[in-house]
């Protein structure tokens, strides 16, 4: 795992050397500094040392419900674990209904439709890490951001958003960049895809689509890697935001059940009941939504 993080510590050097040169690549629109930053103000990320290089630890794809095997399951053996596009492309697509669409579950199990587009609003202009950029939200969830945002500034730890909504395409490039990444450091095919896939949603599955999710980064830490758990931004987070009705989606240890990397700086609106209770139940929403009488 260490690699991973050492791996998203460097594409940083990476992206801020392409930025400025002003090549901006497309996976770099998360990674875009904070123009009212000076630059020499912004810590920078040191590369890793080749001792520093340790094998990933590869996570396994989730299986939605365990169940007995099947007879033809079992003498199937041999066949290889399906690929995220075989369980996305096999299960049911469902759009969030009115009353539950808060606690709406995407995950590689329940993929979005091709075309799910929410009714977006603008995220306000000042809590943009790259200003020049427009991110937009379902419209239902700006104020709850704006309200969370605001009081960590007030509180001298200005946190900003780094990525919001996505289109299907923009994410089936993210993807495919994730992907082409591990080929390209030598990892086999399957590797490629299950690594790349814990980092970046395989398209339709991704909460970014949703509209309620967001990356949340601080001026002194404006990449995506776990050593954002160690700011101060992170802990007012840790303490405050389930106030706003915001979760930190994939926890540490839940690896297993949401099938994503521990992914500090990703922030799923469900409201804040909801959000209280599976703070309180150490919960993540694979979990929670378990614990609830829906229909
Ligand atoms: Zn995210």
């Amino acid at each position: 795992m260490k690699v991973i993080k050492m791996r998203k510590q460097f594409s940083h050097i990476v992206f801020f050397v392409q930025l400025s040169l002003c090549c901006l690549m497309s996976f770099g629109c998360s990674y875009r500094l904070q123009p009212l930053l000076p630059v020499s103000s912004l810590q920078q990320p040191t590369k890793p040392s080749a001792s520093q290089m340790v094998q990933p630890t590869i996570l396994t794809l989730p299986s939605q419900t365990p169940t007995e095997p099947s007879q033809e399951m079992q003498e199937d053996t041999a066949r290889a674990p399906s690929s995220p596009a075989e369980i996305a492309d096999s299960a049911v697509k469902s759009t969030p209904d009115s009353e539950n669409w808060n606690i709406h579950l995407v995950n590689l199990h329940h993929p979005l439709p091709d075309d799910y587009l929410p009714d977006l609003a603008p995220v306000p202009v000042v809590f943009a890490i790259d200003q020049a950029t427009t991110y937009y939200l379902d419209f239902r969830v700006i104020d709850a951001l704006q309200e969370m945002l605001s009081s960590s500034a007030e509180a001298s730890l200005p946190i900003y958003v780094t990525s919001a909504f996505r289109t299907r395409s923009y994410q089936q490039t993210l993807y495919e960049n994730e992907v082409q990444y591990y080929r390209n450091q030598g990892y086999s095919e399957e590797e490629a895809i299950v690594l790349g896939g814990s980092y970046v949603a395989y398209p339709g599955t991704s909460e970014h689509q949703l509209g309620l999710a967001v990356d949340l980064v601080s001026p002194d830490h404006y990449w995506l890697d776990e050593s954002f758990e160690q700011t101060m931004a992170f802990a007012w987070l840790t303490e405050h935001a389930m106030e706003y009705g915001f979760v930190l989606r994939y926890p540490k240890d839940k690896t297993e059940l949401t099938g994503i990397a521990y992914e500090p700086w990703h922030y799923r609106y469900v409201g804040p009941n909801h959000a209280l209770s599976m703070k309180e139940l150490s919960l993540c929403l694979e979990e929670y939504l378990e614990t609830l009488d829906l229909p």
